[in-house]
């Protein structure tokens, strides 16, 4: 297991993050909180370049669960097809969208318990949301953050709650928010799963990891 880093090695991380991309964000095309919901629900096992293809159309005609609604299974079926999991994936979207029209008035709850309540919507979708949508630091690990977390030593854990628990716990307050799209961002372009990049990392005085490709 790699060691945690101390506070003064994170802050200088985070600080270079920051440097690089003041305001990071996610890729994951959506219009307001539903159709955040909806995307993040989807992505599931799938890449967010796939997602944004298959839900362009898709939200130009339904962006409220009313709408989703009427637009019935076999059309979002038909819609979100390239995707994985399609079939179960575009049922929950019609579930979840009856339960936010009969449950919320149609608006996206914003609690942890109330977003996973939601059928296809587990913790790590619910935090996605939580921060995107209502800028609150809610840690989605996803397998680029718990690669990149235990690889520099930034929020080392043997799973997925144990790193969310490693960010919250030693990530700067000023720097939580981003935290999650500086270090899905990292994960995804430059410390990739194979080959990391780091003769191109702005990490790699500061990193644990100790088969850097240098
Ligand atoms: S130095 Fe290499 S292993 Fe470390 S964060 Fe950068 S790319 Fe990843």
């Amino acid at each position: 297991m790699v060691q945690q880093l101390d506070y003064h090695t994170i802050r200088e991380i985070f600080d270079r993050f920051r440097a690089a991309e003041p305001e990071p964000r996610g890729e994951l095309h959506h219009v307001n909180a539903f159709t955040l919901v909806v995307a993040v629900a989807l992505s599931a096992q799938a890449t967010d370049a796939g997602v944004n293809r298959a839900t362009a159309k898709l939200f130009e005609i339904a962006d409220t669960p009313a709408k989703m609604l009427a637009l019935g299974l076999e059309s979002v079926t038909e819609h979100i097809k390239s995707i994985g999991l399609y079939r179960n994936k575009a049922r929950n979207v019609l579930k979840l969208s009856q339960i936010l029209v009969d449950d919320y008035g149609g608006e996206v709850p914003n609690s942890r318990a109330a977003l996973q309540s939601l059928p296809g919507v587990g913790r790590k979708t619910a935090n996605v949301v939580l921060n995107m949508w209502w800028h609150y630091p809610a840690q989605a690990v996803d397998t680029h953050i718990f690669r990149v977390g235990n690889r520099t030593g930034i929020c080392p854990g043997k799973d997925v709650m144990a790193v969310e628990r490693a960010i919250e716990d030693n990530v700067p307050v000023d720097y939580q928010h981003h935290a999650h799209h500086w270090m899905i961002l990292h994960g995804r372009y430059i410390c990739v799963a194979r080959k990391p990049k780091c003769g191109a990392c702005l990490l790699r005085d500061l990193c644990l990891f100790e088969e850097k490709t240098l």
